[in-house]
């Protein structure tokens, strides 16, 4: 008889699917309301142990316990900002390390998830881009980043967005398996609306995207429309062109009637000039959109400046002209590195 388990061998409950876990408990010998019973405690509970399923047999808890385990995510590092908001550096079973940021606005509180370690795109402007992939997360491991941000808080999670490390559309089905979870009633029960998924431009994976069925909403990294300048800002997605992109977000807007956001981190003398902004409002003006412009956050030896923030209400104030939308988006947390990669960049220093 061996003594010691290795937890790392076990299989994590969170990632069976209903039907496995249907079979699990029935060749258990257990009636079929324990799948509820358990998915509550693991999905709207957050459970961390199996023995805080106090409505479960005992001996069904430790059968349990012997066979899986329920993942989660330890803490390694946690910084808060003077407004608020709290970003922690989260590590997986497997040593695997990724950020987050809980933002709470009175009864309200955001959560920013990675949905990869790492990011294998590399934007020029992006600290995650220069540290490469190291892989992606599974729906339950991302899932299990808002958990930890709700408990943290002790509040209900009432938006989530999916701008933290990673390209949310290079590991599509984990990321949409999450967004419907949080978004069930047997989940976190938060309204599709609510729920962002923010990407660099990944066209095959937008069009998927527009025949979902939910309301999530789409954010689109645009940060230049002229192609020569996109390109060496976003080398990851050169092989989608603009021209391409905005055929691509024209489909997506017929099919769902959503309006898809476009974010544009303003960068000196790189993508905030006349001749840039003329592009974007081209590439804007006629169709539904929302422009968020962004203040470039400092990446550590990073060639690249912010613009002045007279600038960025310039852009606001042109887009709007040619009837487009836009508002400066108001970074938060910025006095923590809240900016994507930044905390793990520093803590690998
Ligand atoms: N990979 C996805 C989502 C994660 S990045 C994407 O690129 O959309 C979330 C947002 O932060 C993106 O709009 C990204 O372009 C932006 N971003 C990355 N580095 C930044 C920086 N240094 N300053 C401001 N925004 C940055
Ligand atoms: Fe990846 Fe997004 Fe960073 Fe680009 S901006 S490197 S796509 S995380």
């Amino acid at each position: 008889m061996q003594e010691a388990r290795n937890t790392n061998e076990l299989t994590n409950l969170k990632e069976l699917s209903r039907k496995q876990l249907q079979e699990t408990l029935s060749e258990l010998g257990q009636p079929a309301f324990r799948v509820k019973q358990i998915e509550e405690w693991v999905w709207e509970k957050g459970a961390t142990s199996f023995d805080d399923m106090t409505n479960l047999p005992k001996a069904l808890r430790a059968t349990l316990a012997e066979r899986f385990t329920l993942g989660g995510v330890t803490e390694v590092a946690k910084q808060v900002s003077e407004d608020g908001s709290r970003k922690y550096l989260l590590q997986y079973a497997d040593g695997t390390t990724v950020e987050c940021v809980g933002m709470p606005s009175g009864n309200k509180l955001a959560v920013c998830v990675s949905s990869q370690a790492g990011c294998a795109m590399g934007c020029a402007f992006c600290a995650t881009g220069a540290a490469g992939l190291t892989r992606s997360l599974t729906a339950s491991e991302i899932y299990d980043q808002v958990l930890h941000v709700r408990d943290d808080f002790d509040m209900r999670v009432t938006s989530v967005v999916f701008m933290g490390q990673g390209e949310p559309f290079m590991n599509y089905d984990e990321t949409l398996a999450c967004m419907r979870k949080l978004n069930s009633p047997d989940g976190m029960g938060i309204g599709a609306r609510h729920i962002t998924v923010s990407t660099c431009g990944v066209i095959p994976a937008i069009k998927r995207f527009a025949n979902e069925p939910e309301q999530f909403t789409l954010a689109v990294s645009l940060h230049s429309a002229n192609q020569r300048t996109r390109n060496m800002l976003m080398p990851g997605v050169k092989k989608y062109s603009l021209i391409h992109l905005y055929e691509v977000m024209g489909e997506y807007v017929d099919k769902t009637g959503r309006r898809p956001t476009y974010e544009y981190a303003l960068i000196r003398g790189i993508n905030d000039t006349e001749d840039e902004l003329g592009a974007l409002c081209d590439f804007c003006r006629d169709n539904l959109a929302h422009v968020n412009i962004i203040q470039l956050n400092d990446v550590k030896g990073s060639r690249f400046q912010p613009s002045s923030e007279a600038r960025a209400g310039e852009f606001v104030r042109r887009l709007a002209n040619v009837g487009v939308d836009a508002t400066v988006r108001q970074s938060r947390g910025q006095d923590i590195d809240a900016a994507c990669g930044q905390l793990k960049q520093r803590l690998a220093k």
